[in-house]
């Protein structure tokens, strides 16, 4: 809703003749500097931060006679659920121009109509927060912790406004900014040139720690970027220098994918930790910055490596979802939950990057990256949600999944698999089948850059806006001229992004000297066991597990296997394994307080396990050798 209108303001403004004079250009401009209405103006001030509150003082000047709908978000670009942000308001005030009262009719939750207001209005409000993410708001002794859709009211029409935000220090506090705003001459008054940019900047107000770098870009030496990493932290200094150091080893090998940066428009790209005891754990990804927050600290090296995987992702992002949009987000609806079918790309392949960039850049070690590669594969493969639906369907799940909240219970362990971890998993098999194919001439990498260049660089007239989103369609053009094979392209659409195939993951990572195998190749088992204490069920069993297809459900107890009490998981698992898989077997179970008995058949043990061919002993050919070195292998 709200970039639309900015995109219509660029294409008229390249529309201008060209031919034009001189003179006459500079009397338009001139003319149009006069007219353009002054910003909206936001003061933000901190009375009692211990208390959780901030106020809010927003001026919408230069306004046309009609009413003024004045809006608090229930969206936040990132976020793919609905938030009520209106729901911590205190208290809100509305005035008219030279402080006269106004009409104002409350049309919604988060939505005012102000009318007679001759030409201005201004808002007071209140608004309490306590939560350190990035969604919402945390004001407290040490810092205001601001989202900005959680923060700032806005005004429909205002769109392409400019607006400018002055904080004021709580009392005594030595308080600085960090944020993608761009700055003034004022460290405490930033601007930005429209809402959608202005939404778009989290800020940081605290006494955080400052480190800065620099990196020259690849294609344009001459084009050096600087990376702010603004840390509000309660750690040592060594624990931070290391962490700055890993930050900017993330930073140098994630540019060689793209070719090159992004044109960040203030010329930086800001790093904004909360590492605090009172922090939830979450990362949020932003057009020039990027909210990392997470109950860890960084002096231990294992708490470190745990917070540079979100480091990763989200610097993934200030490319892919940022600047390579899919249609579907774009323009983004600040009042409604935004639903896209392309998640399985925009943060699955950005998830398969976080950890391909710490193992390029040498910050894990391989068993660990195959460890998980184990799980994301497993997590697909096995789940029962790709019974249900496709990666694009799960995609569409994300306003009920992510960081929603609902009292009623849901089913998603077996209706719902994250697209995170399904768009991770295709990442990886287009990756490898990529290489198969094209015998190493074209890789995973080669397609991100095609879709930076094709969609992602340029059109960067209008900060905040993507000129040019990619449609479902596009994607798989673009994978299509890659790969030199429009079949190939078709077919891998087909089956693992429309369908719900999954990708021959042995055979393609063995092109490494990789082997994926079964932990216990020929055991039998039960599945996942969902007993609580005792050998009461406390979840839905899986969909198509032994227990569920034996009619098991959530609150049975099992009391004895194949004639045997049984009183613990393990017990279970014991007598379960000594069976086949295929055997069928009695099991006892009590519900409702009467003693029940039925038949259950033994599945194999479908647990997996990815490990380096040279750990069993094997040796790799130099043909694995070096796709191991082109995969996995640094590109600095
Ligand atoms: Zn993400």
């Amino acid at each position: 809703m709200i970039p639309r209108g900015a995109g219509r303001v660029a294409r008229g403004r390249s529309e201008v003749p060209f031919p034009a004079i001189a003179a006459a250009l500079c009397l338009l401009v001139s003319t149009l500097a006069a007219q353009a209405p002054r910003p909206v103006e936001y003061r933000l001030s901190f009375p009692a931060p211990q208390h959780h509150w901030l106020a809010v003082d927003v001026r919408f000047p230069d306004l046309e006679d009609a009413p003024l709908h004045v809006r608090m978000s229930s969206a936040s670009p990132g976020r793919y659920a609905r938030h009520e942000f209106a729901k911590n308001l205190i208290e809100i005030a509305f005035t008219g121009a030279g402080g006269a009262p106004v009409q104002v009719d409350r049309r919604g939750p988060a939505h005012w109509e102000v009318a007679g207001h001759g030409g201005t209005v201004r808002v007071r409000y209140r608004l309490f927060g306590d939560r350190v993410d990035g969604t919402y708001l945390a004001v407290d002794a040490t810092h205001a912790h601001m989202n900005a859709p959680a923060t700032l009211l806005w005004a429909e029409g205002l769109e392409e406004r400019a607006a400018r935000v002055t904080l004021a220090r709580p009392e005594g506090a030595d308080w600085n900014v960090a944020t993608q705003l761009f700055p003034t001459g004022d460290p405490l008054t930033w601007t930005a040139p429209n809402l959608a940019y202005l939404l778009d900047s989290p800020i940081e107000f605290s006494d955080f720690a400052l480190r800065t770098f620099t990196v020259p870009d690849p294609a344009d030496p001459a084009y050096r970027p600087t990376f702010r990493v603004a840390v509000h932290h309660a750690g040592s200094e060594a624990g931070l220098a290391a962490y700055v150091a890993a930050v900017e080893s993330v930073v140098r090998e994630t540019v060689p994918i793209f070719g090159e940066f992004p044109r960040f428009e203030t010329g930086a790209y800001t790093f904004i930790a909360d590492y605090l005891p009172a922090a939830s754990g979450d990362a949020m990804e932003h057009r020039n910055s990027t909210v990392l927050t997470a109950n860890a600290g960084l002096d231990s090296p294992g708490s470190r490596t745990r917070l540079l995987g979100s480091v990763a992702h989200e610097f993934v992002h200030a490319w892919n979802v940022e600047r390579i949009r899919p249609r579907s987000l774009e323009p983004f609806d600040f009042t409604a939950a935004n639903v896209s079918g392309d998640l399985w790309l925009a943060e699955g392949f950005t998830n398969y990057y976080g950890a391909l960039i710490l193992q390029r850049a040498g910050l894990v070690g391989l068993a660990a990256t195959l460890d998980r590669f184990a799980r994301v594969i497993s997590t697909v493969t096995n789940g029962p949600g790709r019974r249900l639906r496709s990666v694009v369907e799960m995609s569409r799940m994300a306003p009920f999944t992510d960081a929603a909240t609902a009292i009623d219970p849901t089913n998603f362990r077996n209706t719902f698999i994250s697209y995170y971890v399904w768009g991770e998993a295709i990442g990886l098999g287009l990756d490898l089948a990529l290489r198969e194919r094209t015998g190493g001439r074209a890789t995973l990498d080669d397609y991100m850059r095609a879709l930076w260049q094709e969609f992602g660089r340029g059109g960067d007239d209008v900060p905040g806006v993507v000129a040019r989103p990619y449609t479902p369609a596009d994607a798989e053009a673009v994978l299509a001229r890659v790969a030199g094979d429009a079949a190939f392209a078709r077919d891998f659409f087909a089956r693992y992004i429309d369908g719900r195939e999954v990708p021959d993951y042995a055979r393609l990572l063995r092109q490494a000297g990789i082997l994926l195998r079964p932990v216990a190749p020929g055991r039998a088992s039960l599945g996942a066991l969902p007993l609580g204490g005792g050998m009461r069920v406390v979840r839905s069993t899986a969909y198509g597990s032994p227990l569920h297809t034996a009619g098991i459900g959530r609150d049975d107890t099992i009391t004895s296997f194949d004639g045997r009490r049984v009183a613990s998981a393990s017990d279970l698992r014991r007598l379960s394994g000594s069976k086949r898989p295929g055997d069928r077997v009695r099991l006892g179970f009590r519900r409702l307080g009467r003693n029940m008995e039925t038949t259950v058949t033994l599945a194999a043990d479908d647990r997996i396990e990815i490990v380096p061919a040279e750990s069993t002993g094997a040796s790799l050919s130099p043909a694995q050798q070096a796709f191991r070195r082109s995969w996995l292998g640094s590109r600095q």
